[in-house]
């Protein structure tokens, strides 16, 4: 494999498959069956996950909540996906730890560095909830900051759209894609891959990313083996 130890972020829309809120079982046992494969194939696998799909704080703001309020609902819809998440790999036969930035101990271990290493050691899928711990942020801040605490040699984004455009490719059809791009392109060109927190983040600490489509099937195994599909970031 292209790729020991990787650090897969995924949205919390993405967990929604065709609903409009929640969580869609079957999408959830898609991405467990995808994520086994390349677990049997020695790949260390570490995951962090939104919550866009419960709630969002600044969703909460624009209603007039207040915004740390919101955020901590928003990180709590996180330890919830991750919870989903967990039983439908264990479902798969893969163990599972979940860690959370927010203590909830009685849920999920607390998030401790060197426990998540020794995890994906022994062949463990570790995910991370409860984003950063902070309001303010975001699951992609939360998703690089995880990555390079923890040594991994890439973030790959799993998204619905199959990498990086020149423009929106589900508003303007003229949209052409990018195989890789630097970390400067993308900011000179004003593209959206995470938001700018998180991306300079990861441009600071020269972590490439990988943005693809996680929702075809075999997708995920062939970026794992460095197959160039999707758009990749680097320096
Ligand atoms: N959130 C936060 N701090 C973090 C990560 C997330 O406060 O470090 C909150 C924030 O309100 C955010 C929500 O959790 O809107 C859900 O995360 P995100 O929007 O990143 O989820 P995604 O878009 O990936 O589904």
């Amino acid at each position: 494999m292209h790729y020991k130890r990787i650090l897969l972020k995924l949205s919390g829309e993405a967990l929604m498959g065709n609903r409009q809120y929640g969580i869609d079982p079957e999408r959830l046992q898609e991405y467990a069956q995808e994520i086994k494969e390349i677990i049997e194939k020695g790949v260390q696998v570490a995951i962090v996950i939104g919550g866009g799909n419960i709630f969002r704080g600044v969703a909460g703001a624009s209603r007039g909540m207040d915004r740390v309020q919101g955020d901590h609902m928003g990180m709590l819809a996180t330890v919830i996906n991750g919870l989903a998440l967990q039983s439908a790999m264990e479902d798969e036969g893969i163990p599972t730890r979940l860690q959370s930035a927010i203590k909830i101990n009685e849920v999920a271990e607390p998030f401790i560095r060197r426990k998540a290493i020794r995890h994906l050691e022994k062949g463990r899928v570790v995910i991370f909830g409860g984003g950063t711990g902070n309001p303010y942020f975001t699951t992609d801040s939360a998703a690089v900051l995880r990555a390079i605490e923890i040594h991994a040699d890439v973030i790959l984004k799993g998204t619905r759209v199959d990498g990086i455009y020149s423009s929106d490719p589900e508003k303007d059809t003229t949209a052409t894609k990018f195989d890789s791009i630097s970390f400067d392109d993308v900011l000179r060109k004003g593209l959206k891959v995470m938001d700018t927190t998180a991306f300079t983040l990861s441009q600071e600490n020269e972590l490439p990313i990988i943005v693809f489509d996680m929702n075809t099937k075999g997708n995920l195994m062939k970026v794992v083996s460095g197959e160039n599909i999707g758009t990749k970031v680097n320096l």
